[in-house]
């Protein structure tokens, strides 16, 4: 077995589990507690996006995977930022039904959250955001630039 790979989030270093944690926590919080199962995974060093919701339909239901990026810098609040984004995309997807919503995602069900969390809880939750350093020397160009700012598609 080799070194467990961890997020470094202000400085610590965490694990999958406490991912969960979180994700348990806003689930509660923010999501009535609907939301079902959940693992995650860590995105390939390749690519240009934070964190991405990942549907696999099986015969006994949604499975739903969050997957997030290391190559950046991370803080509590923008970990915290990301999580609740890809749990909008899981409760539109798991618990509302709906496949599509808007282009990429972040179309009318999505936003109705994002102002939903706003006013219930001041929580500002953007479709696009900038992190931190995710790739940008891979991406030097300009409009390259402006695609690491999207948090998923
Ligand atoms: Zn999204």
């Amino acid at each position: 077995m080799g070194r467990k790979i961890t997020l470094n989030v202000d400085g610590n270093e965490l694990t999958k589990a406490d991912l969960k944690e979180r994700f348990d926590k806003y689930n509660e919080l923010y999501f009535e507690g609907k939301l079902g199962k959940c693992s995650f995974y860590w995105m390939s060093p390749n690519q240009n996006n934070y964190g991405k919701y990942v549907d696999q339909p099986t015969k006994n239901g949604i499975i739903s995977k969050i997957g997030v990026a290391r190559n950046t810098i991370w803080t509590e609040e923008n970990l915290r930022e990301l999580l609740v984004h890809e749990m909008i995309h899981m409760y539109i997807r798991t618990i509302e039904g709906k496949k599509l919503d808007g282009v990429l995602g972040h179309g009318r069900r999505f936003r109705a959250h994002c102002k939903r969390l706003r006013k219930e809880h001041g929580l500002n939750i953007r479709i696009h955001a900038d992190f931190g350093y995710i790739n940008k020397k891979l991406y030097p160009k300009l409009w390259d630039r402006v695609l690491t700012w999207l948090i998923d598609w």
